[in-house]
């Protein structure tokens, strides 16, 4: 988008959100000085949205939202609004369906810096992303049914859910290392032998992409045994659900970890995997660096700005290298201490 203004929104939402989405904006605030031009459009949302409106999406954040190049959210709901009448989550779902966001990208980077963090011992650094169908699936397929003696889910994909996630999976690995996993369980299931013949036709656009397939259970080992083995993983929408939270629990810390949801046109949206941590609201400690992940990772793949998003992350390496860390990640550093050290070092790289 060379020569126009980005136009972001940003959603802070609840509890600790507003603290580490200030992080964040910082952060490319800093990186983007004479380089990159973004307007903000700020909106509530979540339970920030119910207090305002009355509605956890208000009409005005849909429609900026909507207007916008990306969008950037922090984190939503909390006891708050446990006894709502509508729910802080429900904005997200609805969100995610205004803007038809069918695939969630969830990156599982294991940098030097990180590496003592894990739980795992890797001698190679780990650099994956899962994309996961987001709106398809056994989640929602019909008939959903129980009575006292039986019940029913449907796992249900059409060919253009699984080609137009599968299309997403293999851009992706253009702009990385080139592989993509499918991962599926066709020795037992009709629709994971749906996704290996569509998702072939669609590696044949991509001669430049390796592909292979792997089996969920398989998989499900090889994450913990050899990550460093994937670049991109392709998969449904409930074996994602799980792969993801399995990929995330191997970095060791909840609190650094971006994701991107998007269709295939219109704005895409970032924000960090936890919730809005109630616990820790307010007292200044929590992680932003999930936040500040989410901020490079929309430079790299809604703003085509890869050598911004490589200052961020190299800056974010440099100050986890330096110890100044937060409690989550055993350190004594505050949310500001650790935003103003990277934007230190990226003042330096600059
Ligand atoms: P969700 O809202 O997604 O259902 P949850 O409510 O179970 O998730 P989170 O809000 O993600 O959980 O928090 C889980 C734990 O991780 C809490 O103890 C929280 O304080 C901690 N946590 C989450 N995010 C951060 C962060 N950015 N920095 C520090 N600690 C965090
Ligand atoms: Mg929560």
């Amino acid at each position: 988008m060379p020569n126009q203004t980005a136009k972001i929104t940003v959603l802070p939402g609840d509890y600790i959100g507003p603290e580490i989405m200030n992080a964040g904006l910082a952060v490319l605030k800093a990186v983007s000085e004479g380089t990159f031009d973004y307007q903000i459009d700020e909106q509530p949302f979540g339970g920030a949205g119910i207090d305002q409106t009355g509605d956890p999406l208000p009409q005005r954040t849909l429609a900026s939202a909507k207007a916008s190049d990306a969008v950037l959210l922090a984190a939503i709901g909390g006891p708050k609004w446990d006894n709502a009448p509508k729910r802080p989550e429900k904005g997200l779902l609805q969100i995610r369906q205004e803007l038809n966001l069918f695939a969630n990208i969830r990156p599982t980077a294991i940098s030097r810096a990180m590496q003592k963090y894990s739980p795992i011992k890797q001698l190679a650094p780990v650099d994956f992303v899962i994309v996961r169908e987001l709106t398809s699936g056994i989640y929602f397929g019909r008939p959903r049914e129980i009575d006292a003696h039986h019940a029913i889910d449907t796992m249900r994909y059409t060919t253009n859910e699984i080609r137009r996630v599968a299309q997403v999976a293999f851009e992706m690995a253009e702009k990385r290392h080139h592989h993509v996993t499918l991962v599926d369980k066709a020795n037992v299931l009709a629709t994971s032998n749906l996704w290996r013949k569509v998702v072939a036709e669609v590696a044949a656009d991509y001669p430049t992409v390796a592909y292979d397939t792997s089996y969920v259970d398989a998989t499900a080992m090889k994450i913990i045994s050899a990550p460093e083995q994937f670049d991109v993983i392709l998969t449904e929408n409930m074996f994602g659900d799980i792969l993801s939270d399995e990929s995330a629990e191997i970095t060791g810390s909840l609190g650094t970890i971006p994701s991107m949801s998007r269709g295939t046109s219109g704005p895409a949206l970032y924000e960090p995997i936890h919730g809005s941590a109630p616990d820790i609201a307010g007292k200044g400690i929590a992680n932003p660096l999930s936040m500040i992940n989410s901020v490079a990772m929309m430079l790299r793949h809604s703003f085509n700005r890869p050598d911004l998003a490589d200052i961020i992350a190299g800056s974010v390496d440099a100050v986890i290298e330096t110890g100044s860390v937060t409690p989550d990640l055993g350190g004594q550093a505050t949310t500001d201490q650790v935003t103003a050290a990277i934007i230190n070092h990226i003042h330096e790289r600059r």
